[in-house]
């Protein structure tokens, strides 16, 4: 059965891009009669905001859609440090910790990467304890590489991938004072939840190198994936990015028709200045 789930992080309103995320989702649930999820992925701190996740819910129902909500990341904390501590880091011993801060990585880094400088390694040899929280905990991405073996995974879209985790090198699996990294409790989650199609925007599509090294070495059968075109502004710019452009909850209550914004997102029928690209 296709069980697909919007993601969304309570630590800022929805936005078109959102709205139309959650509607590929949820229409694709329906056309294979399987199952559309929601999940709030609140596991960013102080930035979670409980209050935008019932704004969140507002917005989707507003947009029309119906959902099952399974279990917000907050509650599922102690499963991420868990598989970190038994199978990362002392099945695989891949984890080291590392208390380098962002400037100390940007002076000494060499190269960038996906999502900017690559972490230099200078706390690869690191001896590791307990994991505790005044560490941020970074894969050694070279041995987990070794240890995973060769890996691809397919998209819907451009087929069959070859993963090439190391292209971010030793990113980090478990961030200082929080429960984990986004790339560890959405592949933990989505394997928990039955997700069978990851539909999510181009601009996560890198990410999912890193996801499926995560479950190869943690044993968990990696879904499909589907990273669909984004919206983007005048200046072809993510539609995230862009300022002072009305929130889901602002037009919902501003008294703007919430089904018929959906049903023009859905026929590609975008409002003035926006395209689909990625
Ligand atoms: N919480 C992530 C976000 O809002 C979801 C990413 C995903 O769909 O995997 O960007
Ligand atoms: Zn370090």
């Amino acid at each position: 059965m296709t069980v697909t789930r919007f993601a969304p992080s309570p630590n800022g309103q929805l936005h078109l891009g959102h709205a139309f995320s959650a509607i590929v989702a949820h229409d694709r649930a329906v056309k294979d009669k399987g199952r559309f999820l929601l999940r709030i992925e609140d596991i960013d701190g102080p930035r979670s905001r409980p209050e935008l996740a019932d704004a969140f819910r507002a917005d989707l129902e507003w947009l029309g859609l119906e959902w099952e909500e399974v279990p917000a990341q907050s509650s599922r904390t102690a499963a991420y440090q868990k598989v970190a501590q038994t199978v990362l880091k002392e099945q695989h011993g891949v984890l080291y910790p590392c208390t380098c801060s962002r400037s100390e990585i940007a002076a000494a880094a060499t190269r960038m990467g996906p999502d900017g400088p690559i972490y230099p390694g200078t706390c690869r040899g690191k001896k590791s304890g307990d994991l505790h929280a005044k560490a941020a905990w970074r894969i050694d991405m070279a041995k987990a590489v070794r240890i995973a073996g060769p890996l691809s995974w397919r998209d819907e879209i451009l087929g069959i991938q070859k993963a090439t985790p190391e292209i971010f090198g030793d990113v980090v699996i478990l961030r200082k004072e929080a429960p984990a990294s986004y790339h560890l409790a959405a592949t933990l989650d989505d394997a928990q939840d039955g997700i069978s199609l990851v539909t999510r925007g181009a601009d996560l599509f890198q990410a999912t190198h890193i996801h499926r090294l995560i479950q190869a070495l943690t044993g968990l059968e990696p879904p499909v994936w589907h990273h669909h075109d984004l919206l983007l502004d005048e200046g072809g710019q993510k539609l995230a990015k862009r300022r002072n452009s009305p929130s889901l909850t602002d037009r919902r209550l501003a008294g703007e028709e919430g089904v018929r914004l959906a049903d023009m997102l859905r026929s590609g029928n975008l409002p003035a200045g926006i395209s689909l690209g990625r």
